[in-house]
């Protein structure tokens, strides 16, 4: 075994160091010098006990407005507190699909400007996220089904957002492995949103704390919030495992953990924690080259670069911090799979795994300061974080820059639910199982 370099000693925050430029002609150049120039893609900070901001979470939410603090609204001096290390939350855990494709026209403009940012955002964060807008496609299987998603493609396109009608042959020729007529809920159409698609999830972490570090934020890891100062109505602080740090603003993007870290500021919010799995089968050829949701239950599928085919379903339905979740899903998950793609029956799962996610009772998120001075939310993702990191990042930096909120996500106050405003996006209902 060749013997490994000490790792460089974790750097102070104030010895900040940057990653410099990633590009083919360094990695060229590192090649030819054995390797040495690289250095930390982020730098290791140890907290100061004070800062202008404190983000609480270093999921995608989190390092995204870190980020969008220091290079839209010249804020840097902030810290984000994760208790664990960078990208193993919801943001390293999901399925990695985005899209725009919403019901309710503040929404689908909301989710619009994120697919947006993403178009942008390996250039602008010199960093390969693996952006992939190979299309989403969403099969509907009776004639409502087609009527609420021709409404749905109506309204997007008036929005200026791309939806496009497929029939059942075009729905064969882009998907030969669909069973348009398995015996329990033969496929009538689709409607496919080309610009929708994946991106490699934990890169998106990585890109955003490398650029939030080199913007000046304090990324700090393994500190985890413990507990919430307030004076009088004020938040002023938090209590973490690496001492007491002092903020005028805190921001919370815990994702299945905000009712816990709410509740530390006195707080209690409509969002409840339920574990959502996600299965990965080995490696085959490439035979799925776009987004497939199936309309007559919850499943959905795309295949990774590595070939491996991603799926998922819907929660578990109980409350839970766990990140496993119970057999009765995969089951279900397993049998929605092998009805609408029978080929799929011969495939092997790899892997299997679970994150908590912090539903709503309206199936929108929240973007909102809350009754606590100083205390800014950024949760409720239910289902569809990832694809929102960009526009939530950027909407809830100003919320903290601005102390008004974005016009883009001005919808999504948590006011709405003491005043009866929810916005339910699905027409599901107050209930996290159904959205
Ligand atoms: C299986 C699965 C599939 C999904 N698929 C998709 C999809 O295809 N498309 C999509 O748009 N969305 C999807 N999602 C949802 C999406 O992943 C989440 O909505 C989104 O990642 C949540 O925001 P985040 O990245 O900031 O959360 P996280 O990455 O979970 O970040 C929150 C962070 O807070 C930290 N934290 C918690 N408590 C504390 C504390 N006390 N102190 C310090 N830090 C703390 C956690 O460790 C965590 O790192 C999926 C989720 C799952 C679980």
């Amino acid at each position: 075994m060749t013997a490994v370099p000490n790792p460089k000693p974790m750097p102070a925050s104030t010895e900040r160091e940057s990653s410099g430029r990633y590009s083919g002609w360094r990695l060229l150049l590192e090649g030819l010098a054995g390797q040495r120039g690289w250095s930390r893609a982020w730098a290791k900070a140890l907290p100061r006990p004070r800062y202008r901001v404190v983000i609480v979470g270093g999921g995608g939410h989190g390092l995204a407005t870190a980020y969008y603090l220091a290079s839209e609204y010249g804020i840097s001096d902030v810290a984000v507190l994760e208790k664990g290390p960078i990208g193993l939350g919801n943001v390293g855990r999901n399925t990695t699909i985005i899209r725009s494709n919403y019901f309710l026209p503040d929404n689908i403009r909301f989710y619009e400007y994120s697919l947006k940012l993403w178009e942008g955002l390996e250039r602008r964060l010199n960093f390969n996220a693996m952006v992939s807008q190979r299309g989403t496609l969403n099969l509907f299987h009776t004639e409502a089904q087609r009527d609420l998603f021709t409404r749905r493609a109506n309204l997007m396109r008036l929005l200026g957002v791309d939806a496009v009608a497929l029939s059942r042959e075009a729905v064969q020729a882009l998907v030969p492995l669909v069973d348009l007529d398995n015996g329990r809920y033969p496929v009538l159409g689709g409607f496919l949103q080309p610009r929708g698609g994946t991106v490699r999830h934990d890169a998106v972490a990585w890109g955003y704390a490398r650029a939030a570090s080199d913007a000046g934020v304090d990324i700090i890891e393994h500190c985890e919030v413990t507990g919430m100062r307030r004076d009088g109505r004020r938040v002023t602080g938090v209590d973490t495992t690496r001492g007491l740090i002092e903020a005028d603003t805190i921001c919370l993007a815990v994702a299945g953990h905000s009712s816990q870290l709410a509740a530390m500021a006195g707080l209690t919010l409509p969002i409840e924690s339920h574990v959502l799995q996600a299965f990965v089968s080995e490696a085959i050829k490439p035979v799925l080259d776009v987004v497939v949701t199936y309309g007559a239950g919850h499943f959905y599928i795309s295949q990774s670069d590595k070939g491996g085919l991603v799926f998922g379903g819907a929660i578990d339905g109980y409350n839970t911090y766990g990140q496993r979740g119970t057999l009765p899903v995969a089951e279900e998950v397993a049998m929605e799979a092998v009805t609408l793609m029978p080929a799929l029956a011969r495939v092997k799962v790899l892997r299997q795994w679970g994150g908590v996610m912090d539903m709503s009772m309206d199936g929108s998120p929240i973007i909102s300061k809350t009754p606590v001075d100083g205390l800014i939310l950024n949760g409720g993702w239910c289902y569809g974080g990832f694809k929102a990191i960009p526009a939530g990042g950027m909407t809830t930096a100003h919320l903290i820059a601005c102390n008004a909120p974005h016009p883009l996500a001005a919808h999504l106050d948590l006011g709405r639910f003491a005043a009866g405003r929810t916005l339910d996006e699905r027409g599901a209902g107050p209930f996290p199982y159904a959205h």
